[in-house]
């Protein structure tokens, strides 16, 4: 591709990316396809010739885009939010036309430098206090491996990375049974082993019952075992359910164990000073995760992972062969010693974008209004007859199912929200998923993609109970 062509098509390409935000509501969320309907539409061989990039285009929007769910539609309402912005997506345009591979100081002074200011900002922006230190890994999952892995080289004066795990030292980690997975396939990845992680009752509000956690540490240390790490979830995946952090701080404490917060999807309304409270203490843990790509307008991947003793998270992973040697030393961050992976994104670039064009305050609003719509819907629920919470809904995930009086067997329940579900989704107007809580199938209704308004959760509403109630007739 010449020069010129890159810059008609690039043209013609923002042009498309304009319309399509501009016009994505207008598109089915989820497709509704069998599986292989976009793989059989695809040469078996690769072309051995050149191919015009408008026919590769055509393809794109022919073949690909009707296979596509379109997390950016407003009426997006499942999983979590992976949302994007405008300017986060210039960003990333940037990001890939500089290409920069920002392992080093060296190899893009300017990338590892945004990115230390950027981490800075966002740590004020969540009110941590400034003896964290930031660092962007690549999603939740391979920050929450990092604190598990700094944990188990911090406790055993580093000696696992020398010579592997010590015959007579078994260590042990903690989440609830609400915990995401990320945090079991960590425990197998870092070599814990799945049998020495304990999983801890929940509460009725589904968040870590303290006492059970307590107890489980201490049967662990009577066993000769060696407690490790808690992974305290603040945000639950299921239902935002937020652990008790100043019990489990205590506890933590007591015994010598790293606490490491996973508030991938909450931990972004701890912009808002008013949500504050779902994080007490947090200041205490030693590290935390919470991801800008999920809920602050940053398009995937982008997950900010802060701690409190960066020289035991850089000496867990620090590698220097001969052609990494730089002349910088202690005056620069090389953030290939942050993590796992050698090369690196130029991620913080789109961070710097949105949080300037939006301006905090600006960010601030955006959540607060998917807080106030999720929070009118609940109280609507909740004063309704045949509609039943089924965990609390502390910011912008509602919990629920369609309960009529006349039915009241738990199976006949089940079954009766299984086919709503699916009745829901049918369509394409709408995309909700489900979660089972103390066993029971529940719908989840996360309001906080970037462009949903008012209209659209209302819009969802009317469907869910004008669906609902024709079920029951
Ligand atoms: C989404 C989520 C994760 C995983 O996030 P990734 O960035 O996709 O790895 C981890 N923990 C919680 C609580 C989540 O909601």
């Amino acid at each position: 591709m010449t020069p010129d062509e890159f810059r008609t098509y690039g043209h013609e390409l923002v042009d498309w990316m304009a319309d399509y935000m501009a016009n994505v509501d207008t598109l089915p969320v989820k497709p509704d396809i069998p599986p292989r309907a976009i793989i059989d539409q695809l040469p078996a061989a690769p072309p051995d010739t050149p191919e015009p990039f408008p026919r590769i285009f055509d393809d794109f929007r022919s073949i690909i885009l009707p296979g596509m769910t379109h997390w950016q539609h407003p009426s997006f309402f499942a999983y979590f939010p992976a949302n994007s912005s405008p300017p986060s997506v210039l960003g990333e345009m940037l990001t890939a036309t500089l290409g920069a591979q920002c392992m080093s100081w060296a190899t893009s002074p300017a990338a590892t430098e945004l990115e230390q200011r950027v981490m800075e900002w966002l740590r004020s922006m969540i009110g941590l206090p400034a003896s964290f230190t930031g660092v962007i890994q690549d999603t939740a999952s391979t920050a929450t491996l990092c604190a598990i892995l700094t944990a188990r080289e911090q406790r055993s004066g580093f000696a696992v990375n020398e010579r592997g795990f010590s015959p007579d030292e078994r260590y042990t980690v903690y989440c609830s049974l609400e915990a995401h997975s990320s945090v079991e396939k960590a425990v197998k990845i870092a070599g814990i082993g799945r049998e020495y992680l304990r999983k801890i009752p929940v509460d009725a509000a589904y968040a870590m019952d303290p006492p059970a956690l307590e107890t489980a540490i201490a049967a662990d240390i009577r066993s000769g075992l060696t407690p490790l790490c808690v992974v305290a979830a603040i945000g639950t995946t299921g239902s935002t359910a937020l652990d008790p952090l100043p019990a489990i701080v205590a506890i933590c404490r007591r015994h010598r164990v790293w606490l490491h917060c996973d508030a991938a999807f909450a931990g972004n309304a701890l912009i808002l000073p008013e949500c504050r409270w779902i994080a007490k203490d947090i200041g205490s843990a030693d590290s935390i995760v919470f991801n800008p790509h999920k809920w602050m307008l940053t398009n995937f991947d982008c997950s900010a992972y802060f701690v409190r003793d960066a020289g035991a998270l850089v000496r867990t992973f620090e590698i220097l062969p001969e052609y990494l040697k730089t002349p910088e030393g202690d005056r620069v961050n090389n953030y290939r010693d942050w993590g796992i992976q050698l090369g690196r994104r130029f991620r913080a670039l789109k961070l710097w974008f949105v949080i300037r064009s939006y301006g905090v305050s600006g960010l601030q609003a955006v959540l607060r209004n998917h807080i106030a719509m999720a929070q009118t819907l609940a109280s609507t629920m909740r004063s309704m007859p045949d509609f039943e919470l089924l965990a609390p809904a502390p910011l912008n995930v509602i919990c629920f199912r369609y309960a009529p009086p006349s039915v009241t067997d738990a199976a006949a329940l089940d079954a009766l929200n299984a086919k709503l579900h699916a009745l829901l989704n049918a369509d394409g107007t709408m995309f909700l998923t489900h979660t089972k809580l103390a066993g029971r199938y529940t719908l989840r209704l996360v309001i906080g993609q970037t462009n949903v308004r008012q209209s659209h959760v209302d819009a969802a509403w009317a469907r869910i109970v004008s669906t609902a109630r024709s079920l029951a007739e």
